[in-house]
């Protein structure tokens, strides 16, 4: 009894911090305003977080090269989401979604030294359409949610080992010009130095409980302000939460993406599955983020 007790408390506290942990960040997303105490991360569900943050058991490289199903490509998606120094007040979820600028700069020097070249979105379509080719060694480079630190923290190295990434900002807080997420200028700035811009979104929501309305609104608000304001358009989505099924990616071809991304560990595409292409989220611990390049014997 005394043991079942002992248990219970401390899921009942951790339950309570949650709930406050949601509350905060419901606002906070929803109206994208800018508060003092608010951590650079959002509050995934443990569901998601238990199959997308498992260590790569099941390494990204599911096959050697030569090895594919034919008319498919391998390509490792890496995801990101605040680069930042770590802080010793930071909760459990922002010390899962935060990488040190030193342990970027590490992981980007062992890309490099490896050969691997990064790519975008377009590329992989243009391959799976037939008029491209990929380069040897392929990785994909993503980041999350808009965050400021990325401007400040990962564009810089990037720049420096010449790689390029795809941005995924979810358009709410922009338009309120809200100063912990990128700007329109910022999003310009590193599109003309190569980055590209994909959708999140407008307000980050679970998409699994949203109407087929609230669904439509998220998918062709987020693309029309991207357009706007970046003045080209815009094809490629990430998932927020990495929700998907059915009914989602439906949703999200009818708002006219051709690529959107997932949290699922997988490499594998085909032009098929360019609506579910695969992402492993990359945490501060470098042997996992080595262990997903390893092929699977
Ligand atoms: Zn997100």
């Amino acid at each position: 009894m005394t043991g079942n007790r002992s248990l219970l408390l401390p899921l009942l506290a951790g339950l309570a911090a949650t709930v406050v942990v949601l509350l905060a960040f419901g606002g906070h997303y929803l109206f994208g305003q800018s508060g003092k105490t608010e951590p650079d991360t959002l509050s995934y569900p443990p569901s998601i977080l238990r199959t997308s943050l498992k260590p790569p058991d099941n390494p990204a490289m599911e096959k050697p090269p030569g090895f594919l199903p034919p008319e498919s490509v391998s390509v490792p998606i890496l995801v990101y989401h605040n680069i930042a120094p770590h802080r010793p007040t930071e909760s459990k979820m922002q010390q899962i979604f935060t990488v040190s600028p030193q342990m970027f700069d590490r992981q980007l020097r062992f890309l490099a030294d490896s050969g691997y070249h990064p790519i975008l979105p377009q590329l992989m379509r243009d391959v799976l359409d037939g008029t491209a080719q990929l380069p040897d060694k392929p990785v994909m480079l993503t980041f999350d949610d808009g965050w400021r630190t990325q401007y400040e923290n990962a564009y810089p190295l990037l720049e420096e080992f010449g790689f390029k990434a795809v941005f995924y900002v979810f358009t709410n807080p922009m338009l309120h010009d809200n100063n912990r997420y990128l700007s329109w200028d910022m999003l310009s700035e590193m599109e003309s130095h190569g980055m590209a811009v994909g959708s999140h979104s407008v307000t980050h929501p679970y998409l699994k409980k949203s109407s087929d309305e609230e669904l439509t609104r998220e998918l062709t608000q987020s693309r029309r302000s991207l357009e706007q304001n970046l003045g080209h358009q815009v094809y490629d989505f990430a998932y927020p939460f990495g929700q998907v099924d059915g009914r989602i990616s439906a949703a999200v071809a009818q708002a006219g993406y051709l690529t959107a991304r997932t949290l699922v560990h997988r490499t594998v595409a085909t032009k098929k599955s360019l609506l579910e292409l695969g992402g492993y989220i990359v945490t501060e611990n470098f042997a996992d983020f080595t262990g997903i390049f390893e092929v699977k014997k």
